[in-house]
């Protein structure tokens, strides 16, 4: 018959200062049903008991489509764009930032920023898009 109440000798995991991490411990020392004196299997450093720390959680993140903060960010814009005029997207026209672009694909979109030489990038409905432009 097993026991549940460890003894000395017995394999434990608890923490061990000297590999900074929860190692296989073996019980040193008990008193009464707590092991008080433990052997890291590790470093064979002998320690006080500590008891294992819980594993870190990893940094909860939240997967924020992106998709989902430029159509946010375009509906904010929009408003703002009532009274600009649609230019028809080419990759010969010059647009420039702020201003709206008529997509024969996409649609309608804000110019938000540049994307490097000869290219900007728009917001259109299905999200931010890199475009050609002079
Ligand atoms: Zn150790």
């Amino acid at each position: 018959m097993q026991s549940t109440i460890p003894s000395a000798g017995d394999p434990i995991e608890a923490r061990c200062t000297k590999c900074r991490k929860n190692t296989n411990h073996i019980i040193v020392a008990m008193a009464k049903e707590v092991p008080v004196k433990v052997e890291c299997n590790t470093c064979s450093g002998q320690h006080k008991y500590r008891p294992p720390t819980a594993p870190r959680k990893p940094a909860v993140r939240r997967t924020v489509d992106p998709k989902i903060a430029e159509r946010k960010e375009r509906e904010e814009l929009m408003p703002t764009m009532g009274g600009k005029q649609k230019t028809d997207y080419t990759m010969t026209t010059a647009f420039k930032v702020g201003s709206l672009m008529n997509h024969p694909v996409f649609g309608v979109g804000i110019v938000r920023s540049l994307g490097g030489p000869r290219k900007i990038k728009v917001l259109f409905e299905d999200g931010l898009k890199t475009m050609r432009c002079k």
